[in-house]
């Protein structure tokens, strides 16, 4: 480590001796926790870089690891294990008045989080990456301000990565609290199931805690303004979560607009506008934002960088670099791909292997996977039907219903189907889009296949092991030349 001494600015440590400040260097400075950022910092010290970790919160982790993936499918598995202790008389278990403990399955899911959060710390150490904490602001010409409760200090690195995320996004007039109006940060605390949730938006963030607080018996409605439920999936497969949902008497209002949202005391009241423009007013003990993500580059000094940026969102070239040299920006914070922890780790990888002089193959926005962990779970990947016809492409399209895969029987799931859409050419495969058990899981064969440019043929002649959920995704390969077996 290198450590220059310059000018004493006050506020800032010095070196009492000589009464000047030190500034430290790095190869790179990370700013931000979160699978992006903590993932580069190990990468970085993999390839040998001097690297610094700054992070403002006491636990590191980020979105993902406190208050998104990780804690919500916690809560999601403890759902799908209290459904089936509920109807376990279908499996000839007699199982005299089970009981949801929901402070239990609370601290079951913050000691996954804690585990996991001192996991990256130990990483983190291992990969001898320096773990600075505090708030930083870039101050232009790769030096880094980080304040702290013990004050101030800057730090220069050759390069920097943003990786500082995002924040649930509000709606207008509207402040979470801890009590009703609840972002994802405030659900997860709750320490009891409510009896009545309505939920904005249905995202994947959404549907999932829909989908969470249904199964552990709360009265759920899902009011979304766009014209159906997940919209970013293929329309089959928002079509089939609808369904599904309101098979569970889940409420879904699709086309529909929430207005005047107030708290009432003991809950909060809003006016619904239906699709049909049928006006009704809605009253439930809990109210969940759920319409999407702030990036946060606010007040992280950008302005002092030539960084520029779209609505908010940074914008990089393939190798993750902003406008300003030794800049790099990945995850939430960059415009142009998904915010999902995978596409964050994987943009800090090319970032890093940049900087590193290593070979660096830029991101393909058409195979990044999206998940959604509801029941039927969601997995996808590439262009949507819609998408590849609005390309103009030629296409055949196979669909293979989990009704007839004896596995998905088995487990009582038997919801949804895979979806393949190929070229009708070359056989080419453009999409796969699964709706059904274990949906997010099942993707990654697709990814593969996708990613190995393999076709419609080899993946009809991969060996797919019965009885396995992943048949369907082979019977689907199968179907898009009419070859299903088993429908
Ligand atoms: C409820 C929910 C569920 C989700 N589920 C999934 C899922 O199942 N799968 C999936 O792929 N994605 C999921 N996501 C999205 C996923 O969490 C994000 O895409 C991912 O966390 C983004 O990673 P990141 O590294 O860009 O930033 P983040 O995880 O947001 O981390 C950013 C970090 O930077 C820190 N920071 C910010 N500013 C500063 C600063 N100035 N100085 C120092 N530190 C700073 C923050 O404290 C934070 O720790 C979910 C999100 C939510 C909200």
């Amino acid at each position: 480590m290198v450590k220059r001494s310059v000018g004493q600015v006050a506020n800032r440590p010095h070196n009492a001796s000589t009464g000047r400040i030190e500034i430290v260097s790095y190869d790179l400075i990370v700013i931000g926790s979160g699978p992006g950022g903590y993932s580069a910092a190990i990468r970085a010290g993999q390839y040998g870089l001097k690297t610094a970790l700054v992070e403002k919160q006491a636990r590191l982790g980020g979105t993902c690891l406190l208050v998104g993936c990780i804690p919500t499918k916690a809560l999601l598995q403890t759902a799908d294990v209290w459904q089936r202790f509920v109807h376990c008389d279908q499996e000839g278990i007699r199982c005299e008045n089970p009981r949801l403990d929901y402070p239990k399955v609370k601290e079951r899911k913050d000691s996954i989080v804690g585990k996991h959060s001192k996991g990256v710390e130990m990483l983190l150490k291992r990969a001898k990456v320096e773990r600075i904490a505090g708030y930083a602001t870039l101050r232009g010409g790769g030096k880094v301000e980080v304040t702290s409760e013990a004050g101030a200090q800057t730090l220069d690195a050759r390069n920097i990565i943003v990786a500082t995320g995002s924040e649930a996004r509000m709606l207008p007039g509207l402040a979470p609290d801890p009590e009703f109006i609840l972002s994802n940060v405030e659900i997860l605390n709750l320490t009891a199931v409510p009896k009545s949730l309505v939920i904005i938006g249905a995202g994947a963030v959404g549907v999932e805690f829909a989908s969470i607080f249904k199964r552990f018996g709360a009265d759920v409605t899902v009011i979304e303004m766009l014209p159906r439920v997940v919209p970013v999936e293929d329309e089959d497969v928002s079509k089939e979560l609808e369904r599904c949902f309101r098979k569970q008497k889940i409420r879904v209002e699709t086309g529909a607009r929430a207005e005047n949202i107030r708290k009432t005391g003991s809950g909060v009241a809003l006016a619904l506008t239906t699709r049909d423009a049928k006006r009704e007013e809605l009253e439930a003990e809990k109210l969940l934002v759920a319409v999407g993500r702030k990036p946060n580059t606010e007040a992280i000094g950008l302005e002092n960088t030539r960084a520029r940026l779209d609505r908010g969102f940074i914008l990089v070239d393939a190798h993750q670099q902003t406008a300003e040299p030794g800049v790099y920006a990945i995850g939430d914070v960059v415009a142009g791909t998904p915010q999902l922890a995978h596409v964050a780790t994987r943009e800090g990888m090319i970032a890093v292997a940049h900087m590193a002089g290593k070979p660096a193959v830029p991101i393909n926005r058409n195979r990044i996977p999206g998940c959604t962990y509801t029941e039927p779970g969601i997995g996808s990947v590439g262009l949507t039907e819609a998408q590849a016809r609005a390309q103009g492409r030629a296409i055949k399209v196979g669909r293979f219903p989990f009704a007839g895969n004896s596995r998905a029987t088995i487990l009582g799931h038997h919801e949804g189907f895979v979806k393949v859409v190929a070229d009708e050419r070359y056989g080419e495969i453009l999409g796969v889009h699964i709706i059904g058990p274990e949906g997010y899981e099942l993707i990654a064969e697709a990814v593969a296949a996708m990613e190995a440019e393999a076709t419609v043929d080899t993946m009809m002649q991969a060996i797919h092991a019965h009885p396995t959920l992943y048949e369907a995704v082979g019977e689907a390969f199968n179907a898009v030349y009419g070859l299903a077996i088993n429908a």
